[in-house]
């Protein structure tokens, strides 16, 4: 309800000035991959980026190495930096105008607004408007507002988080966003780029709108939902020709489940995860209660219920609860590298280290996947995840022998130890490529290399 209402005010004409004026800023200097951008301070990568954590000439961070393929699946992974560097920079709104927006926006005006947030916008304004071009996130992870926040009332350092969800509701309309997300297209998986489809011809009907409103609007919504509907009925329908020959009580009683579920899919009001996560839960207590040879298979079949990580209509569905910029949050950060803990970290009563050499890298599809499943297990139902695993390593020491990766020399050995424990064996991995030699020549070439590269670079 609160996020329709700032999203209505958002959306009123007296605002389109304001957005046509931002999409016709000039963005050149972004782009993936794209070889403009390759500093002459810094040694070629093989893949250049507009921004990099690195020491020098190094990068010490796993995530940040360029082209590293998810060890689960297999795709070509976003770094952390040129994510948050697309979100900031491509997607969110300054914070001056981003600010100067939700004042407008009739809910600042009223009394609801707690004095905390008040003092706490006049703090943000101030320092957005002497710095023009930062989003939120970014003043908010700097470090003299950190400090600065220390010093304040609770309440109004509390308040910077609401101001900061808000100002994410100042969002571009969908030709902008479809122009934005077009870059990252190929990095998406086989879903992602379905959906990317979906907002594209979307957009081409309703320019001016934004994503949000576009899949509210009923014509819209009732597509998504017609066809989710249509794949939920299919294969209850599935379950039922199932049954046919299973005993008679069994079968009343599933009969009956599978019309509660049909009740539920076809009559409730939206909120779609919410409706799964119901049925699934009713049969999967109903075949722990009355095992027999058709309950695995039954259990399988709602297992394929679909939801927005598998399927199109779901994730629109989904979307259309969503704000615009979290829907291209979503997609990114499924393509995002992230950390995955070999053992898991919240295992019960035997915890996982945060480590570098309890690590490999899962792009965040897979490692909201994986969840605490033991790796025997899991590889069972993802067994491309043992070449892939071989793959990335493979990248890894690559990185390490080419001087590239530093302060990791001694993670192929100790990360080949920990997935052949998590996995019982089933992922072995080889590290014969491993140079520590050759790493250690490379990387004097490097600095040399970078030393020479500043020297010209400072007497230009
Ligand atoms: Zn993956």
């Amino acid at each position: 309800m609160y996020i329709m209402k700032i999203q209505s005010f958002i959306q009123t004409s007296r605002f389109i000035n304001y957005q046509n004026q931002y999409i016709n800023r000039n963005y050149s200097d972004f782009g993936i991959n794209s070889p403009k951008f390759s500093p002459i301070s810094q040694p070629s990568f093989d893949t250049v980026s507009f921004k990099r954590k690195q020491d020098g000439p190094f990068i010490s961070d796993m995530r940040e190495l360029p082209n590293l393929t998810c060890a689960c699946c297999g795709i070509k992974m976003m770094k952390n930096s040129d994510v948050n560097y697309f979100l900031n920079k491509k997607i969110y709104y300054p914070a001056n105008i981003s600010l100067r927006r939700i004042k407008t926006e009739q809910y600042f005006k009223e009394s609801k607004v707690s004095e905390p947030m008040k003092q706490a916008y006049i703090l943000l304004k101030e320092y957005a408007d002497h710095n023009p071009n930062l989003t939120m996130d970014e003043i908010l992870s700097k470090r003299t507002i950190k400090d600065a926040r220390k010093t304040l009332p609770q309440d109004v350092s509390e308040a910077f988080e609401d101001i900061r969800d808000m100002t994410k509701l100042v969002e571009h309309n969908s030709k902008y966003m479809v122009s934005a997300i077009n870059e990252l297209n190929p990095h998406f998986h086989k879903l992602e780029k379905k959906v990317f489809n979906e907002l594209q011809e979307l957009s081409k009907k309703y320019p001016n709108d934004t994503f949000y409103d576009i899949l509210n609007k009923p014509n819209v919504y009732k597509h998504y939902e017609h066809n989710l509907v249509q794949k939920e009925i299919d294969i209850l329908d599935k379950i039922s020709e199932y049954i046919e020959n299973a005993p008679q009580e069994f079968k009343t009683q599933t009969e009956e489940k599978i019309a509660i579920a049909k009740d539920i899919f076809q009559n409730e009001s939206k909120d779609i995860y919410h409706k799964r996560g119901r049925v699934i839960s009713m049969f999967s207590d109903f075949l722990k209660e009355n095992p027999n040879e058709y309950s695995n298979e039954i259990q399988k079949m709602i297992n394929q219920l679909p939801d927005s990580k598998t399927d199109v209509d779901a994730f629109m569905i989904k979307g259309s609860q969503k704000s615009s910029n979290a829907i291209v949050e979503i997609l990114l950060n499924r393509v995002r590298n992230t950390f995955e803990h070999v053992k898991p970290h919240r295992r019960i009563g035997d915890n996982g280290p945060n480590s570098i050499y309890n690590y490999i890298g899962l792009c965040g599809k897979c490692n909201g996947e994986r969840q605490r499943t033991e790796y025997d297990i899991f590889v069972q139902s993802h067994p491309e995840m043992i070449d892939n695993t071989q793959k990335q390593i493979d990248k890894i020491i690559y990185y390490i022998n080419s001087g590239i990766l530093t302060k990791h020399d001694l993670y192929p050995d100790k990360i080949q130890k920990a997935l052949d424990v998590e996995s019982k064996g089933k992922i072995k991995i080889n590290i014969n490529k491993l140079d520590l030699q050759k790493a250690k020549t490379n990387r004097t070439i490097r600095q040399q290399e970078y030393n020479y590269r500043k020297k010209l670079q400072n007497k230009k």
